[in-house]
């Protein structure tokens, strides 16, 4: 079994500001960076471990003809026991890597980080925008359970759409959960960095006050029950991120999830 890292550089999809697409590099920077290390918080040592690789970026244009490269890419690697963690990108990427996962996996559970529930039907005309992957990956039934943790910004339209798809929505305002959250299935998490309190990830196009501590977040990661066979963290926009702190905490979720990754196991 070995873990992927997969850049998905791009941003076509964003509706708002576009500078998504830099993000990988940015974030393999922070990854190596000698200001940290490579060991995980449950000991894992992330610079001896030969169970993870970086794949590199995917080799596709930014623009909707790339868009629709991403799901080959990823099919590409998830072959056998690999696993893939796709670093993003815009959310659109995660309609296409969720594809590739399904086909493997023929049960699904979605565990979705983010202020937004990304769930409109179509964003200024666009059903594949960075606002409607998951009506996508509903509509198409790829997720037997969809769960949507610190959201915060549900428009109307937006939590009609959760109620027609069964979509479970823990909101902001209803966290901390008395319990831990719990899986049967194999578990994909999707990560938007704007689920995250601007505090600590300032660098995104969408910021939302009032989001999850990374500590949260770390510790939901760690302690979420089930298995997690694959994931992916988009939305870091570097024009928005000069001191790289943002970029900082998207290492830091890559190593507790590559962690997480190789605990479950295949
Ligand atoms: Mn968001
Ligand atoms: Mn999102």
């Amino acid at each position: 079994m070995k873990v992927w890292l997969l850049g998905i550089p791009y941003d076509a999809s964003s509706s708002y500001l576009r500078g998504a697409a830099e993000a990988p590099a940015r974030i393999r920077q922070a990854l190596v960076c000698a200001s940290s290390n490579l060991s995980a918080e449950d000991g894992t040592d992330l610079g001896a471990d030969g169970r993870w690789g970086d794949a590199g970026d995917a080799a596709l244009s930014n623009d909707r003809s790339g868009y629709w490269a991403v799901e080959p890419a990823c099919a590409a690697i998830l072959t056998g026991e690999h696993r893939l963690l796709a670093l993003g990108g815009d959310h659109a990427i995660t309609y296409p890597v969720v594809r590739a996962h399904a086909a493997c996996h023929p049960r699904l559970a979605v565990l979705h980080i983010d202020a937004h529930p990304d769930l409109y039907d179509a964003f200024d005309g666009d059903r594949y925008s960075h606002g409607s992957p998951f009506a996508r990956i509903c509509e198409e039934r790829l997720a037997a359970r969809m769960v949507q943790v610190g959201i915060r910004a549900a428009t109307p339209e937006q939590r009609a759409q959760a109620q027609r798809f069964g979509v479970e929505t823990i909101e902001m305002r209803q966290l901390p959960l008395s319990g831990s959250l719990k899986f049967s299935d194999p578990i994909y998490l999707s990560i938007d960095l704007d689920g995250l309190d601007p505090a600590f990830a300032p660098g995104v196009s969408h910021p939302e006050p009032g989001g999850l501590g990374v500590r949260d977040l770390l510790g939901l990661i760690q302690t979420v029950e089930g298995r997690v066979i694959g994931a992916d963290i988009v939305e870091l926009n570097p024009a928005r991120d000069p001191q790289g702190i943002t970029a900082m905490v998207a290492a830091k979720i890559v190593k507790e999830l590559i962690a997480r990754m190789l605990r479950d196991g295949g």
